[in-house]
C-alpha cells in the first residue's frame, strides 16, 4: 500500500497500472536475503551482475506501454520477471526474451507460481527480437543498448512503438512509434539500466 502511494506520489497515474503493481508480490522475484526490501522503492540486485528495476521505472515504463492499448506485447530483458508479470496482467500476451539463462528459469519459476499463462518466456540474445512470434505492437527493452536498435522496428506492426532506455553512462527512456514510412523518437526522461549486452550466457 505504501509503494503505491509512493507511485501515485511520484506522478503514476494509470489505476489499471497502479492496482497491478500493488496486487503483485514484489518479494517472490528477489533472493530472500533481500526480500524485506522489496517494497522499496529501488531497484536491487539479482544476481549475475544484473538488477530488478526500480518500481517506479516499472510503473512509468508500464504507463507507457499502455497508451495505446497494445495486445502483443515483446519484452527484452526478462530479469527478474517483475517487468513482464505486470504486464501479463494488463495486456492479453506476453513474450520475453532473457540472455542469462539461470535468470531465465527462476523467472519462470515466479510466472507458475503465480498462474501466468499468458506469458511466454525464452532463452536468447534480445537483439534478435523474436520474429516467430511477431509483429508486437509494443517491444519494451529493460536493459540499455548504446544506440537505438532500430532493426527491431521490423518486428513491430505499424502504428507500433519501442520504449527503450537508449544511451551509456547518460541514458534516456525513450519512445519509438513506427510508421510506414520510418519512425519517430520522444525522450521521455533521464533513466538507468545496465547494458544491452550481445549473446546468451548459460
Ligand atoms: N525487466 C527486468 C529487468 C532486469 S535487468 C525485471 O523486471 O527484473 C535487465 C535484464 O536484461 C538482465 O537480466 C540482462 O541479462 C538482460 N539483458 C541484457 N541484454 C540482453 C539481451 N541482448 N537479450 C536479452 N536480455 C538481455
Amino acid at each position: 500500500m505504501r509503494l503505491v502511494q509512493r507511485l501515485r506520489d511520484k506522478g503514476i497515474k494509470n489505476e489499471a497500472v497502479l492496482s497491478a503493481m500493488g496486487e503483485t508480490p514484489r518479494h517472490i522475484f528477489l533472493d530472500e536475503a533481500l526480500a524485506h526490501r522489496a517494497y522499496e522503492d529501488t531497484a536491487l540486485p539479482i544476481g549475475h551482475q544484473q538488477t530488478i528495476s526500480q518500481p517506479y521505472i516499472v510503473a512509468r515504463m508500464t504507463e507507457l506501454v499502455l497508451e495505446t492499448s497494445p495486445r502483443r506485447v515483446l519484452e527484452l530483458g526478462t530479469g527478474s520477471g517483475y517487468q513482464a508479470a505486470i504486464l501479463a496482467q494488463l495486456v492479453d500476451d506476453v513474450y520475453s526474451v532473457e540472455r542469462i539463462s539461470p535468470l531465465l528459469d527462476r523467472a519462470v519459476v515466479r510466472f507458475r507460481k503465480m498462474g501466468l499463462r499468458n506469458l511466454s518466456a525464452r532463452h536468447s540474445d534480445g537483439g534478435m527480437g523474436w520474429p516467430e512470434r511477431g509483429p508486437f505492437d509494443v517491444i519494451i527493452v529493460t536493459a540499455a543498448p548504446k544506440e537505438l536498435p532500430v532493426e527491431l522496428l521490423r518486428q513491430l506492426k505499424e502504428g507500433g512503438r519501442m520504449i527503450a532506455p537508449v544511451g551509456d553512462s547518460s541514458q534516456s527512456l525513450t519512445v519509438v512509434t513506427k510508421h510506414s514510412s520510418g519512425y519517430d523518437e520522444k525522450i521521455i526522461e533521464p533513466v538507468m539500466f545496465v547494458p544491452f549486452l550481445p549473446g546468451t550466457v548459460v
